[in-house]
Formats: C-alpha cells, sequence, structure tokens
C-alpha cells in the first residue's frame, strides 16, 4: 500500500467528528433527501492511478462543480475572450449574489460565481452545436464513464427555485452580457448543475488540471499548460465562494465546490481528488469535506505554499 492509500484510509473516521455540525442543502428538495452522514473520496494521480475510500462510487449531484469544467470548455472554444466578459477578482459575496452587478456594469467578478458561469454558458451556447449533448459527450470522455447522466428531478427543481438565477441572467443581458436566449441560457445552466458524477469520475475528469491541460484518457489537450494554470488559480481565489480564503489558508489546493457536497481539489502536476459529504457549513461548502481535505495536507504535506 502506498502512502497516499494508508492515509485516504484513515480519513473517515479523521472527519467523523464534524457529521452533524453542517446541513444538506436544502433550497432543492432532493439534495435535502441525501443521507447526511455519507463520505466518499477519490483520487486520481498524474500518472493514471486511481484510489478511493467510502462512497467514491456513488454518483451525486455536483451541482457547481460543473462550473470548472464548463469554464475549461469556455476557454478552449473562446480562449481570451472569455476574460473580457467575466473578471477574475474573488467576489467575497454568496454564489448567488445580485449586488455586485449592478455597480460593475454586468461583468460578474469571476466564473465561479452563479453570474459569472450563466456567462460562461452563453458563450457555451454560441459555440457548441448540440449544447447539452455535447457538455455531455465531454464529461463522458474525460471521466472515463458512459453511464453519467443529468437528474431529471434536480433539474426540474433547478427551475422551480431558479429565480435567483433567472434575475441574474435578466440582468446580464440588460447589459448585453448574454447573447443567447435567457430561456435557453438557464436551460443549459441548470442542466450542467443537474449532472451526476461520483468522487471517483469527477477525480479523473479533474486530472487534466493536475496535468498541464492534457486529456486523460486521449492523447489530446482539454485545454493548454497556461490555461490550466489560470483555471487552478482561479479555483484557488475564487472556487470556495466567499470561503475561497479559508480554504486557502487551511487547505492551500485549488478546490471547486458544490452545493451537493462534493469538492475537488488539485494538487498541481500531481494529482486530482474529489471529496463528497453532504452537509455544509454557512457558505455552501462541504464540512467534513473540507476537514478531509485539510487532514489529508497536513498528513502528506502536498499543498501548494
Ligand atoms: N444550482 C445551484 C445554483 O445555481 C448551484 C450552486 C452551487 O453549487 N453553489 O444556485
Amino acid at each position: 500500500m502506498t502512502k497516499i492509500e494508508t492515509i485516504l484510509g484513515t480519513l473517515p473516521e479523521a472527519v467523523s467528528h464534524t457529521f452533524g455540525q453542517g446541513k444538506p442543502a436544502n433550497y432543492i428538495p432532493a439534495l435535502a433527501e441525501v443521507c447526511g452522514n455519507k463520505f466518499g473520496m477519490a483520487i486520481s494521480t498524474a500518472k493514471g492511478r486511481d484510489f478511493i475510500v467510502g462512497d467514491a462510487e456513488e454518483a451525486f449531484s455536483i451541482q457547481s462543480i460543473s462550473k470548472v469544467f464548463s469554464l475549461s470548455l469556455a476557454m478552449h472554444y473562446a480562449g481570451e475572450k472569455v476574460f473580457e466578459r467575466v473578471g477574475v477578482e474573488p467576489s467575497g459575496n454568496p454564489f448567488h449574489s445580485l449586488s455586485q452587478l449592478e455597480y460593475e456594469n454586468g461583468i460578474p467578478r469571476n466564473p465561479f460565481i452563479n453570474a459569472g458561469a450563466l456567462v460562461v454558458a452563453d458563450i457555451l451556447l454560441s459555440n457548441l452545436n448540440s449544447p447539452k449533448q455535447d457538455f455531455l459527450d465531454h464529461i463522458r470522455s474525460i471521466s472515463k464513464n458512459l453511464d453519467i447522466q443529468y437528474d431529471e428531478r434536480v433539474f426540474r427543481s433547478e427551475y422551480d427555485n431558479g429565480q435567483r438565477n433567472a434575475a441574474l441572467a435578466y440582468y446580464l443581458k440588460s447589459f448585453d452580457n448574454i447573447k443567447n436566449p435567457i430561456a435557453q441560457v438557464l436551460d443549459f445552466y441548470f442542466y450542467l448543475c443537474s449532472l451526476n458524477m461520483s468522487c471517483l469520475d469527477l477525480a479523473r475528469a479533474s486530472r487534466f488540471l493536475a496535468d498541464d491541460g492534457r486529456h486523460p484518457f486521449k492523447d489530446k489537450s482539454v485545454v493548454s499548460p497556461l490555461q490550466t494554470r489560470r483555471i487552478n488559480t482561479l479555483m484557488m481565489t475564487c472556487g470556495t465562494y466567499d470561503e475561497a480564503g479559508e480554504f486557502a489558508f487551511h487547505v492551500g489546493l485549488p478546490c471547486k465546490s458544490g452545493v451537493g457536497g462534493g469538492i475537488v481539489a488539485i494538487v498541481p502536476g500531481k494529482m486530482s481528488l474529489c471529496v463528497w459529504s453532504p452537509e455544509l457549513g454557512k457558505k455552501g461548502n462541504s464540512l467534513p469535506g473540507m476537514q478531509a481535505l485539510k487532514t489529508f495536507v497536513e498528513q502528506t504535506g502536498l499543498a501548494v505554499f
């Protein structure tokens, strides 16, 4: 057994004291119903080895983790132009905040808050022939899992509870920062949030970020090495919303979280990780997940700094 495997094996026990301290997301009934004390973690190394522990092969709602894959694909197609329409500064505000958009003239602070991800979804709509199918094919290809699907129930609930996202989209449109019909942008954005993947799928799918942008299973690039660096930087500074400072301080790795309780983390050049546990803290990030990443980094020394 490698050192990594041994440390991974200790994590379910090491985080168990955090169960019951947070709450699964409840803005969507389908998310609130998930059993709180699930815990899984997967690691995929740049050399192509995978390690898993706990519920690492159980699919869950990826929610905002999708923002990392949509940004990567948008950068692949539109390059630097993405950043003419979305900024690269941490927002310091909740992920669905509306207020900054007004005084910053419809340019979202970064691609990982909802406003920014709506613009990214709009860019993809302008570049993909069959946006949902093309995106799904891409995700299936980088995770090497043809069974990945979206969750119809979560998708419908996103609509039923999507008033803030709709408000953001209309607002962005008033600044001409949405080019496609709003209904299409929201539909695509909700679709991205409602994909179901496991920790293992997500660790594999994000391995390109630990490997200079190389596709994990094919001889081609997902993004360039420079773009890889930029995505990792944005994950470090903005990937966990208004808790990004805490994550950088305590974990020290580029991370992207989702309200389904998943967090993807990257050790540049070495490995990609995904941890999942549904109970969230006040800022919308998985509490046991954050604890697991913190413990992992303490024990392996694998932080960026
Ligand atoms: N679907 C959620 C939303 O748009 C995603 C939020 C998240 O995971 N932070 O509100």
